[in-house]
């Protein structure tokens, strides 16, 4: 119960206490309000939601049972990466001697060591860095993502889209690549067979003599194929038919 204050209650008072309760919990009383009007769980046991004795609770809540030491200070800012403040155009009395920058001295620099530094160039000096303190909170201060911009994820799935549409394009142009040769393919048995014929025509009717050279034919072929290499592997498909014909 989230009764506040724990007075003296007589047994009759305890026991109408209790029946209070058992209705709430079934549902046939209406559930305890407390400070802001809001219902207050009747589930939550008596050890949650009574506050301790030393807040003097008039009301009943559940106040206790929140950070109250939530901090307005705490930031959920993170650091201008990169920012300049002031660019200086000469040498200022106690900045960093190689570079320039009044914000940290040699020691501390990041730039380049200079064969002469700032301080006895006078030039190209350096702008002064921003420099921040946060006062975070407990999670602020373990927080890994803190800072992080999450629209600059945008560029992540744009190179991979862009690998993407590139894979696509490739894999189409191998496919019409495959395809253009296997159409020359076709075409090219169909040319040899066709010299091939007019050889058989030639011979005439002698059918030995034709078969010896048709024979010679397809060594000659075969050689030939040997040479040219791979775009003309139809061509022994062609000549093998030719073969079975005799
Ligand atoms: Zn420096």
């Amino acid at each position: 119960m989230a009764t506040a204050s724990s007075a003296f209650k007589s047994r009759e008072d305890h026991r109408k206490q209790l029946e209070l309760e058992e209705a709430r919990k079934a549902g046939l009383a209406p559930a305890e309000l407390d400070e802001d009007g809001k219902e207050i769980n009747p589930h939550i046991p008596q050890y949650m939601s009574s506050a301790p004795w030393y807040l003097n609770a008039e009301r009943p809540s559940l106040k206790h049972q929140r950070n109250w030491k939530t901090d307005a200070n705490y930031t959920k800012d993170w650091y201008d990466r990169g920012k300049k403040v002031f660019q200086a155009d000469k040498y200022r009395k106690g900045a960093c001697t190689n570079c320039g920058a009044m914000t940290h001295d040699a020691k501390m620099c990041m730039d380049r060591p200079r064969k002469l530094g700032a301080k006895y160039t006078n030039k190209f000096i350096a702008p002064d860095e921003k420099i921040e303190t946060f006062e975070l909170d407990f999670d602020g201060k373990r927080d890994r993502w803190n800072g992080y911009d999450a629209s600059t994820y945008s560029r992540v799935i744009d190179s991979y889209e862009m690998r993407d549409e590139a894979r696509r394009k490739y894999q189409k142009e191998q496919q019409l690549k495959k395809l253009e040769e296997k159409n020359s393919s076709l075409q090219l048995p169909a040319d040899k067979d066709s010299d091939e014929d007019e050889d058989e025509d030639k011979d005439g009717g002698d059918s030995s003599h034709a078969h010896k050279n048709k024979i010679e034919i397809d060594c000659s072929d075969a050689r030939q194929r040997k040479t040219k290499g791979k775009e003309e592997q139809g061509g022994s498909e062609g000549a093998v038919v030719l073969l079975l014909f005799l």
